[in-house]
């Protein structure tokens, strides 16, 4: 075997999926190729051509060269501007682009999340900072688009995250004379998933549990004629009846698989989900919870896709506007 050339490092076939760090780096060793790369992915394939909203027609661009902050192509005809952020997330930031990628970098090639506090250390920027490049790539960029439903065999699923409440929380319920496994739940967040087996994931945050918040949820998620496939909570009675072919599997008690009547692969992603939050985040607000749920289920839905993930994410970065 021909030994391996240390200065183009090949990556294992194991990893196809994803880009190597030595990848990232060379694909985008600075600012002006992470701006080179959304001028072309956006506007001008060939990295010179554009179509220019003035001549109303094909033109040469040529980069603008300026004080202006905002980064400009302009036509060499009539000299019609394009500022290629224009929409995107990293509009209005100040941080550089770079960075902003190696964060989407880092968030499409982990498996299990990774911390503001960690991108942070690796950025040299502020938690602050760190912490709303993450936000932004979370929400905007990883949101759930496509609203198909799903069908074949589902498995649907509710639980409750968040984790034990803090001392101060608890004197306070004792204090007033709470009910402690009352207050104690009302602190978690209820999250609702529905999954195809070997296909999509949809998950959301939901206000409680009760019968007709899941029968929506599940209507919502799930296309009539599906083989629906839930545990015995009492919510989930009634709405295999009209539109699914319900199967129910016994968990009150005990029983977990029966044939192919079994939840485990929502199980799966949930306890995926709560081992990477409390590893990576350690606590999770509810009012940020959904922008989570997103990032784990965005992984979720391209585990099987051919190319790398990051690469996926670049082009919802530059075809989303926000
Ligand atoms: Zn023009």
């Amino acid at each position: 075997m021909p030994p391996v050339d240390r200065r183009n490092p090949i990556r294992a076939t194991s990893s196809e999926s994803t880009t190597t760090v030595v990848e990232f780096w060379r694909e985008f060793p600075d600012d002006e190729a992470c701006l080179n790369y959304i001028w072309r992915e956006r506007f001008s394939p060939d990295g010179e051509h554009a179509h220019c909203g003035r001549c109303e027609t094909e033109r040469v661009f040529k980069r603008y060269a300026t004080a202006d902050r905002r980064p400009a192509w302009y036509c060499a005809t009539c000299g019609f501007r394009i500022h290629p952020l224009k929409g995107t997330i990293f509009e209005k930031s100040s941080t550089s682009l770079q960075m902003w990628f190696y964060a989407m970098y880092i968030m499409a090639s982990t498996r299990c999340g990774v911390s503001a506090k960690q991108l942070e250390r690796e950025l040299g920027v502020t938690y602050k900072t760190a912490w709303r490049m993450f936000n932004l790539i979370r929400n905007k960029l990883m949101a759930d688009d496509d609203q198909t439903p799903l069908s074949g065999e589902v498995e649907a699923d509710e639980t409750f995250v968040g984790g034990k409440p803090r001392e101060s929380y608890r004197r306070e319920v004792v204090r007033r004379g709470w009910n402690m496994q009352t207050a104690y739940w009302d602190r978690k967040a209820v999250v609702f998933g529905a999954v195809e087996r070997h296909g999509r994931i949809r998950v959301s945050t939901i206000p409680n549990s009760r019968q007709r918040t899941l029968e929506a949820k599940v209507t919502e998620y799930v296309l009539p004629s599906s083989i629906l496939y839930t545990d015995d909570f009492k919510a989930y009675q009634r709405i295999g009846k009209a539109k699914y072919t319900h199967r129910r599997i016994n968990h009150s008690a005990r029983v977990y698989v029966q044939g192919d009547t079994h939840t485990q692969t929502i199980e799966g992603f949930f306890g995926l989900f709560k081992s990477g939050v409390r590893g990576a985040y350690h606590a999770v607000s509810h009012k940020w919870l959904q922008g989570y749920l997103n990032e784990y289920a965005w992984r979720y839905n391209r585990r099987k896709m051919e190319g790398s993930m990051f690469h996926a994410l670049l082009a919802q970065a530059v075809t989303r506007t926000v």
